[in-house]
């Protein structure tokens, strides 16, 4: 059956890297709304690289990445690799999450009704609106990354792109965030792009996987990954049989 959900983001035969050196080369995909995609592949593959792109920080060596409108001009809801310096931010849940508006209010120094309502929600979705009135810093790893993807949902226009949430994270706060996750996807019809290296749980989350080996790659939903070459070198399809 056709798939008929509107393409969000389109990538034909695009190389990917730096100063006109591509770390990777005819690489095509596409995103489509409610997709879950899961970009996985060894440290230095291109897995940066190719979300740099797709937030438009650096251009492609050879082709275009083409976005729809709702994800231009920065409408793509980001959660960076956590730094230790974020760890130590500042500041109120709610005014970390209220941070997500900050490009949308160019000059004026305030956030309107419609952007607090937002941010309520967006607390709410992730669990963590108890905590809005308490310092970011006083938090475990777990809520910190809750917080983060809620400010991240405050820019998002309708994709969310994740680089690696999980790293550091214990057993339970993984599995909580992988829910919250779930449900923004399911419920929410948020588009999920997420680079991880927790491959045996990725599968269970995503419907779509992209697999970056530098000069090769895969492309394709769970299933074909699972009983692909590179989901055999995991042993997935033995564990799911
Ligand atoms: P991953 O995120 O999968 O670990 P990267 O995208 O960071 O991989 O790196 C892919 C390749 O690009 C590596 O060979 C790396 O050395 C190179 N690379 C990363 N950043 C830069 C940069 N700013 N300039 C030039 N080369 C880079």
């Amino acid at each position: 059956m056709p798939d008929d959900r509107k393409k969000i983001l389109e990538c034909e035969d695009v190389s990917l890297g730096y100063d006109g050196r591509p770390v990777m080369e005819h690489l095509s995909f596409d995103v489509r709304q409610g997709d879950y995609l899961c970009v996985i592949g060894e440290n230095g593959s291109g897995k940066s690289t190719l979300i740099k792109t797709l937030l438009g920080l650096i251009k492609p060596v050879k082709g275009k990445v083409i976005l729809d409108k709702s994800i231009q001009n920065g409408y793509i809801g980001y959660l960076p690799q956590q730094t230790d310096i974020q760890k130590d931010f500042p500041a109120t849940v709610e005014e970390v999450v209220m941070s997500g508006f900050l490009n949308r209010c160019g000059w004026r120094p305030f956030y309107n009704k419609r952007e607090k309502q937002l941010a309520q929600n967006n607390m709410k979705k992730m669990n963590i609106l108890e905590y809005r009135k308490r310092c970011y810093k006083e938090l475990s790893g777990g809520q910190q990354q809750r917080v983060l993807i809620a400010r991240a949902l405050c820019a998002a226009g309708g994709l969310l792109i994740l680089d690696e949430p999980v790293t550091g994270l214990d057993p339970n706060a993984t599995m909580e965030l992988y829910e919250s996750l779930e449900k923004l996807n399911k419920t929410d019809k948020m588009t999920i792009i997420m680079v991880s290296h927790d491959i045996k749980n990725v599968v269970e989350q995503a419907s779509m996987i992209l697999h970056i080996n530098n000069d090769e790659y895969f492309y394709g939903d769970v299933n074909q990954y699972i009983y692909s070459e590179f989901g055999e070198s995991f042993k997935l399809g033995r564990e799911k049989n």
